[in-house]
């Protein structure tokens, strides 16, 4: 199924092919570091900052310094593997080109991000035209309260009666 395939985003061996032949092309070392870290960004489903990556990083027990971290992504943000997104605050998020946009559901209390597949709204934005103006990708956040902080301000209130 076409969809499917496309939810899925383009297959890994795609991917590193396409970022050998951009480090060959731009003549920058084809070290082990990027391709690890590549792999590591592969297995990210949704959005995530330098942090995340680090953290999933440190959990495979592979030690990379910050700034080869952020060397890297900013390698695939150029080799167009990643882009960066505007999460409104001060931190930038990182998601994968390939993916087929998704709603980012943001908790504005805990700050968390959940994403949701919305095949009609999807379909509707992508065959969306705007007149003087060439469409490259959407982002789109909703802001709210998730269902743990929502409990958890209920019990809040409760106890303060
Ligand atoms: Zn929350």
């Amino acid at each position: 199924m076409v969809s499917k395939k496309l939810a899925e985003g383009q297959s890994s061996a795609v991917i590193i092919e396409k970022f050998a032949s951009f480090l060959k092309e731009k003549r920058k070392r084809n070290t082990p570091e990027r391709y690890k870290i590549l792999d590591k960004v592969l297995e990210f489903s949704k959005q995530f900052t330098v942090e995340d990556l680090s953290r999933a990083m440190r959990d495979d027990a592979f030690l990379v310094s910050r700034s080869t971290l952020y060397y890297t992504v900013d390698l695939l943000v150029e080799a167009q593997i990643l882009r960066k997104i505007n999460t409104g605050g001060s931190s930038i998020a990182y998601e994968r080109v390939d993916q087929v946009q998704h709603i980012h559901l943001k908790c504005e209390v805990c700050g968390k991000t959940k994403l949701v597949r919305d095949t009609a709204f999807m379909a509707y934005m992508n065959a969306r035209k705007f007149a003087a103006f060439r469409t490259r990708y959407y982002n789109l956040t909703v802001y709210g309260t998730c269902n743990d902080c929502m409990r958890r301000l209920k019990r809040n209130r409760g106890n303060n009666k």
